[in-house]
């Protein structure tokens, strides 16, 4: 019924094709955007359509393919852009710094706000929390909703998981991290990767945990 879960719109954006999310309580339309990886003009164009207001602008991770329009898209809504702080340490002031660059990519934007462990962004009488886990990058984090929804960044694909050797990573932090973190949640929790890698765009954890082939040995 709606009103009674939180609604989710993808759209792909930028030259490696990353899920930005459009997340957003259909009350009130307070919202938030997650991962805005490029094309900040089509993002911007279909929050207007859809009369949304943005709370925040969230990086699942501080690679730039997932937050290269952050910059253009909360100077235009007047939003703040957030990512985890060991991201914002690592790819806006650290050694990741340059990784993007030789990609084509423009530097980070800084974020108006970095988040750890736990933080919660309300919208309407739903809220996104914040789960780290680290091992794609050291701030990767997922968004949970508490009741139904995951988004998992590079973190946890449709039957794939993410990599774990670009700077930074870690692949057996990342298992562990998804073991811990994910695995535990409801089976029936529906998983939006950041990337369309899988054979169907969204999965769940039961389906993960059963099918992924990455998931099933020892680690
Ligand atoms: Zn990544
Ligand atoms: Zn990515």
């Amino acid at each position: 019924m709606a009103g009674d879960y939180l609604q989710v719109e993808t759209m792909v954006v930028g030259p490696l094709a990353v899920c930005c999310y459009l997340v957003y309580d259909p009350e009130s339309l307070e919202g938030v955007v997650i991962d805005p990886g490029g094309e900040a003009e089509k993002i911007l164009t279909r929050v207007r359509e859809l009369g949304l207001r943005v709370k925040w602008i969230l990086g699942t991770h501080g690679h730039a393919d997932h937050v290269a329009a952050a910059g253009e898209i909360r100077q235009a809504l007047g939003a703040p852009y957030a990512l985890h702080w060991a991201d914002e340490e690592f790819f806006v002031h650290g050694p990741g710094a340059g990784v993007f660059l030789s990609w084509g990519f423009p530097p980070n934007p800084p974020a108006d706000e970095t988040f750890e462990e736990g933080r919660t962004f309300p919208l309407g009488p739903f809220h996104l929390r914040v789960l780290h886990t680290p091992g794609h990058s050291p701030g990767s984090v997922c968004f949970y909703d508490d009741r139904r929804f995951l988004f998992t960044g590079d973190t946890l694909f449709v039957g794939a998981v993410g990599r774990g050797d670009l700077p930074g990573g870690d692949y057996f932090q990342m298992l562990r991290s998804i073991r811990e973190k994910l695995l535990v949640l409801p089976e029936d929790t529906v998983v939006f990767p950041g990337h369309d890698y899988g054979d169907r765009p969204t999965s769940t954890i039961g389906r993960e945990k059963r099918e992924n082939p990455f998931l099933n040995e020892e680690f």
